[in-house]
């Protein structure tokens, strides 16, 4: 889960991380109050749930009030496109209005989880302010590392390997070794997935700040963060994310134009492959779950029916702790409730299997069955062509 770039800055303050003084606006006339503070010489940035804002001119610097009055009129409501919202862009309903900080150089600062070794790793890179990705194409030597062993933590000397590697003014290094101490608390502490603190900028008064922070968290590890949950913006996320959520379905939009309702993550994939084997293309990937409840599949029917790509469905369910009829009902009752108007393949197997197909058919519904998943995949191709 994604946050705003205000809520990751106040999260970092509460864990010494230094970030530039400034607040949240909804308005101009609360952007112009929050301004005042500094005296008119404030940056307007927008906040919306991707990076690229400065070069996208979502981050303005502001020499008095009526700058600020101006951009923020400007921004609010503006749908801002930069080259991680995709062309249809975001709209600007929030701002960030902080001090304008004198910056000297802008360095990068990332925790991320690498997989492979199964820790926490501390990227560092003198190329701040710019995309990592490139700088990780055509500069890989600018980008360094350090493994962090999570019974001890950063150790202060990893930290300060980092500020050295990178070229932190000598007198300044132990200022952002204390930095990255507290960005690798926060990060533990809250479970995240993702920091990112572009630029981190050393300022001519001798500071060491994050100028952006982005943080994303490990969605399997928020029940037990009910403050950064509370953050989550649903303005940001796919309004079909956003039901299949409410509804516990782990949903995924795709380009094809099948629709496909599973139960169990390693079935949808099987019978996502299985589409693609025999020439179709999946719209999305939807797993209902081991408790596929009439009402789940109700829902789940309704936000594979929003996608108007979609021009039929294919439902392949194993009958193990649910069994077959149980489904069989659930999905006529579905149909029926939405006006099922696609054509729809059905592949039951498992317990109770003969009396879940017998269901299906005399239900009076065009519902096709399949006794297997090659069989379910071709039929269901045939009919959306
Ligand atoms: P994005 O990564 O979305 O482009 P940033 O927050 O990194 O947004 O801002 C882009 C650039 O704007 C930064 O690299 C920095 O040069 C400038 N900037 C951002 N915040 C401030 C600030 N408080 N004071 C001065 N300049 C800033
Ligand atoms: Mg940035």
């Amino acid at each position: 889960m994604n946050i705003h770039e205000y809520q990751a800055k106040a999260i970092l303050r509460k864990y010494g991380v230094a970030v530039p003084d400034g607040e949240v606006a909804f308005s101009a006339d609360e952007a112009v109050k929050v301004a005042e503070r500094f005296g008119g010489r404030a940056v307007v940035k927008a906040q919306i749930h991707a990076g690229g804002r400065g070069k996208a001119g979502g981050v303005k610097l502001a020499k008095s009030l009526d700058d600020v009055r101006g951009y923020a009129d400007e921004l609010l409501g503006k749908t801002l496109v930069t080259h991680q919202t995709g062309p249809e862009g975001k709209v600007v309903k929030r701002l960030l209005i902080e001090s304008l900080t004198a910056i000297q150089k802008e360095y990068y600062i990332g925790l991320v989880v690498d997989r492979g070794a199964g820790r926490v790793v501390m990227m560092a890179s003198e190329e701040g302010g710019m995309e990592i990705e490139e700088v990780a194409a055509h500069s890989p030597e600018k980008i360094v590392r350090e493994t962090i062993d999570p019974a001890v933590g950063l150790r202060p000397f990893q930290a300060r390997r980092l500020a050295y590697a990178i070229h932190i003014p000598g007198e300044l290094v132990n200022k952002a070794a204390a930095f990255m101490s507290a960005l690798y608390r926060a990060f533990v502490d809250n479970d995240c997935a993702i920091a990112e603190i572009n630029p981190l900028v050393v300022t001519g008064d001798g500071n060491v700040l994050a100028l952006d922070a982005k943080l994303n968290f490990d969605a399997n590890a928020l029940y037990r963060h009910k403050d950064i949950l509370a953050l989550r913006d649903l303005d940001e996320e796919d309004p079909r994310d956003v039901e299949a959520s409410r509804f516990d379905l782990t949903y995924i939009a795709l380009h094809g134009n099948i629709g496909c309702l599973v139960n169990g993550a390693g079935l949808a994939m099987a019978t996502m492959d299985t589409i693609k084997f025999y020439g179709g293309e999946p719209a999305n990937f939807l797993d209902v779950g081991g408790g596929a409840s009439e009402e789940k599949v109700t829902e789940a029917f309704k936000i594979i029916l929003s996608d108007s790509g979609v021009k039929g469905i294919l439902v392949n369910i194993f009958g193990g702790i649910m069994k077959c009829d149980i489904i069989a009902n659930a999905v006529v009752a579905a149909s029926r409730q939405v006006e099922l108007d696609r054509p729809l393949v059905v592949r039951l197997e498992g317990t109770n299997v003969e009396l879940g197909k017998q269901i299906l058919q005399t239900s009076g519904l065009k519902i096709a069955s399949a006794d297997s998943l090659a069989e379910a995949a071709q039929k269901i191709i045939e009919l959306v062509k």
